[in-house]
């Protein structure tokens, strides 16, 4: 059991596991060579994308309202939402009306990820280490997205919640690029929103 085991307290007590089909975190995590990303694009009260790194047991989660961007020039509104199981990351489906989050889950890109966060002198620094410091960057390897994006705190505003979402300039930068209109097909099942929401309801 990983010292973040308690960080799933929030996501527990706002969830009915009788009502709604989200794993409950309670099975012990499937075992993944390298820390997993998933990206799951949301049709609850407002559309979103949540954006989950696993990080010591748990996905680490950002509500991303207009989804990641290809562009570096774009700095993507990401909100802090509460510590994930990793099950998760294999969650794909409706959560039913009157629970929390109800709505379409979709499966927008999964894969693997590496830790790129650095100091301000160029040294590595370990994921916890970064998130508290509020400055994260990761290279994704997901089927849809590759490459490095940057969570920084926004540390200049009362919301503490708020953090923002940017493209490293790498050599996968591409403002031409929209995978979020042009790829928006689930990962798992191939299915867009759209016919989730109606095949599922
Ligand atoms: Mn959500």
């Amino acid at each position: 059991m990983s010292n973040n085991h308690d960080s799933l307290t929030t996501y527990r007590r706002r969830r009915d596991f009788r009502r709604t089909g989200e794993p409950s975190g309670d099975d012990p995590p499937p075992a993944n060579d390298e820390p997993v990303f998933v990206i799951q694009q949301h049709d609850a009260s407002t559309l979103h994308y949540d954006f989950r790194l696993e990080v010591d047991g748990v996905l680490k989660s950002w509500a991303v309202p207009k989804g990641p961007s290809m562009d570096p020039r774009e700095r993507r509104l990401a909100i802090a939402t509460e510590d994930h199981p990793l099950a998760y990351a294999n969650f794909e489906g409706t959560i039913p009306a009157g629970e929390y989050g109800a709505g379409t889950v979709q499966l927008w890109d999964r894969g693997s990820y590496h830790n790129r966060s650095t100091d301000s002198d160029g040294n590595p620094v370990a994921m916890e280490r970064a998130l508290a410091a509020g400055k994260v960057t990761v290279e994704l390897h997901g089927t849809k997205l590759n490459g490095g994006w940057a969570l920084v705190h926004m540390e200049d505003v009362r919301d503490n919640n708020q953090w923002l979402l940017i493209k490293v300039d790498d050599e996968t930068a591409d403002a031409r690029r929209n995978p979020t209109s042009t790829q928006m097909e689930s990962v798992a099942s191939g299915r867009v929103i759209e016919e989730m929401r109606q095949q599922d309801s």
